[in-house]
C-alpha cells in the first residue's frame, strides 16, 4: 500500500449524486462501499465532508442571508452529512466516529487531534464535521488542517473532474490535465486545486494533495494502490 493513513475530502454535493439537494443514498453506499475496502486493508481514513448539498454561507449572503450566520448554517449542514455516512458506514458494519469542531454533545464528540489518532489506529472511519468552525473559511481549509493535525500521508480531494487541468475543462474542450504538478506551479499559473487558505496550510506543511473524480469506482483503490490517478500536488 502507498498510503498509510489518508484524509479524504468529500464534499457535501458529492454525496447528493445526481440530485442538487440531499442525499443520494445509492451514491453514499457506494462510497461506503469503497473506504471501507480500504479500512480492511489496515488504511486509515479520515474525512472531512462538506455542507454544499445543503446550505452555503457565500450563496445564502447572496441570497440576504448574514453571511456569519450563514457561514454557520453551512458548518451545521456539514454535521448533518456527517451523520448521515456515519450511519450508512453502520449499516455495513464499519464503526465510524463524528468527531465536530464544536461542543455538540450528544450528536457527535468533540474533535481532538489526539483522540481523532487514536480512533483511527482503532480501525474506525473518523468523520471531522463543524469545518473548522470559523465563519469566512470552506470545508477545503477543514480539510488541510486536519490532514496536518493528524499526520496523514496525504490529502485526497475528490472532485466531479478528473484532476487539476490548465483551465476549466466544463469550459474548454482543450483543456489539458497534470498528472503531477509542484505546489509552486500552482501558485504561478494560478491553478484551482482548493482554496487558497486550504492551499497555503498543505504548501507551508508539505503535505501532498491528489485530485481526483470520486465518481469514478474503484478509483481510491488504485490511489492507495499506487497508481497515479488524477493530479498530484506536492
Ligand atoms: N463553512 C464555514 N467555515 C468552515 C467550513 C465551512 O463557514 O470552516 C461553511 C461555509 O458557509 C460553506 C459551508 O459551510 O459554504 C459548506 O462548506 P463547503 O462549501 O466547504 O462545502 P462543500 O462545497 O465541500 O460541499
Amino acid at each position: 500500500m502507498e498510503y498509510k493513513k489518508i484524509l479524504l475530502k468529500l464534499s457535501g454535493e458529492a454525496l447528493a449524486g445526481n440530485n442538487a439537494f440531499g442525499y443520494d443514498t445509492h451514491t453514499m453506499t457506494s462510497f461506503c462501499d469503497e473506504i471501507i475496502a480500504l479500512v480492511k486493508k489496515s488504511v486509515q481514513v479520515g474525512i472531512v465532508v462538506g455542507g454544499g448539498n445543503i446550505f452555503r454561507g457565500l450563496k445564502g449572503a447572496n441570497e440576504g442571508f448574514d453571511r456569519v450566520k450563514g457561514d454557520y448554517m453551512g458548518m451545521l449542514a456539514t454535521v448533518m452529512n456527517a451523520l448521515a455516512l456515519q450511519t450508512f458506514f453502520n449499516a455495513q458494519g464499519q464503526k465510524a466516529k463524528v468527531m465536530t469542531s464544536t461542543f455538540m454533545e450528544p450528536y457527535a464528540e468533540r474533535y481532538s487531534p489526539d483522540k481523532a489518532r487514536d480512533y483511527l489506529s482503532l480501525g474506525y472511519v473518523v468523520i471531522f464535521a463543524g469545518g473548522t468552525s470559523n465563519p469566512f473559511f470552506t470545508t477545503d481549509s477543514a480539510a488541510a488542517l486536519r490532514a496536518v493535525e493528524i499526520r496523514s500521508d496525504i490529502l485526497l480531494k475528490g472532485t466531479n473532474v478528473e484532476g487539476v487541468y490548465n483551465d476549466d475543462p466544463r469550459k474548454n474542450p482543450d483543456a489539458v490535465m497534470y498528472t503531477e504538478v509542484s505546489f509552486k506551479e500552482v501558485l504561478d499559473k494560478q491553478l484551482k486545486v482548493m482554496d487558497m487558505t486550504a492551499f497555503a496550510l498543505c504548501y507551508e506543511n508539505n503535505m501532498p494533495i491528489r485530485v481526483f473524480n470520486i465518481h469514478e469506482k474503484g478509483n481510491l483503490k488504485k490511489i492507495i494502490e499506487g497508481q497515479k490517478i488524477g493530479t498530484l500536488v506536492h
